[in-house]
């Protein structure tokens, strides 16, 4: 039947990509004197459909990112309905009025940038699961918020990562597990994940269980994984290119 044999090769596909990232990633780690199991890939699978998200899980990958929920709820209702074994990671700028439904779904928020943001999260986690919300907060290098993050440097008066790891650590249902970026377009990939590296140690001292580096796309997950991230973010390079957003 000709949706089966689309199927089929759809799934073919993406495993000849993913055995192209996990060899990406295996070499990168290599070259840092890294284990590849140190790297946790998350598939980025917004703008693609929930049939992609299941090949990808049957193919052996459990880390799934979205970066809208309304594209990501039905998707996690989806492959719920199929018990097909899922962390669904929520990696894109969440806006406080849908904190309940990603509460709901998410098992790592990456992009907790705001002190209202942490306790819109917090109060939906405390009324929607019945367990703690892992979240890391996200950076901005390059101080433009417009991409998301929370700012940081010598010209911000009041340090914002500060206030806003505070909030999270003072929470009652949100646990603090690290940090994340997303390299500043203009900078080198490999200095912005240094910086983010050093700031993640910073935040470790204070707080040894923030052990996640939430950092490297499908353009950069070398100079990533060199500086030490823990979990890359891969879209286009498993997926394809995406069709331009409109
Ligand atoms: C889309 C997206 C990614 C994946 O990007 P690719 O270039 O497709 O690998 C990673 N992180 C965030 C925050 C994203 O929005």
């Amino acid at each position: 039947m000709a949706v089966e044999e689309g199927a089929e090769a759809r799934r073919a596909e993406l495993a000849r990509r993913l055995s192209d990232v996990r060899a990406r990633i295996a070499a990168a780690c290599a070259d840092a004197g890294r284990d590849a199991d140190e790297v946790t890939l998350i598939a980025v699978t917004k703008t693609y459909p929930a049939s992609d998200a299941r090949h990808l899980v049957d193919l052996g990958v459990h880390d799934l990112g979205e970066n809208k929920d309304q594209e990501a709820a039905p998707k996690a209702a989806e492959l719920a309905a199929s018990d097909a074994p899922v962390r669904w990671h929520f990696i894109g700028q969440l806006q406080r009025n849908k904190a309940k439904s990603v509460a709901r779904y998410a098992d790592l928020v990456h992009s907790v940038d705001s002190v209202a943001l942490a306790a819109a999260l917090d109060r939906a986690a405390t009324r929607h699961r019945d367990r703690p919300l892992d979240v890391l907060v996200q950076v901005s290098l390059d101080g433009d918020l417009e991409r998301g993050g929370a700012a940081v440097g010598a010209d911000v008066p009041e340090r914002e990562l500060e206030r806003v790891v505070a909030a999270v650590v003072e929470s009652e249902a949100l646990r603090l597990r690290g940090v994340m970026t997303v390299a500043p377009l203009a900078w080198d990939p490999r200095s912005a994940f240094d910086r983010l590296a050093a700031i993640a140690a910073d935040v470790r001292r204070e707080h040894p269980e923030a052990t996640i580096v939430s950092a490297g796309m499908s353009a950069d997950l070398e100079p990533a994984i060199a500086a030490g991230a823990t979990h890359v973010r891969i879209g286009a390079a498993l997926l394809g290119k995406r069709p331009p957003l409109r």
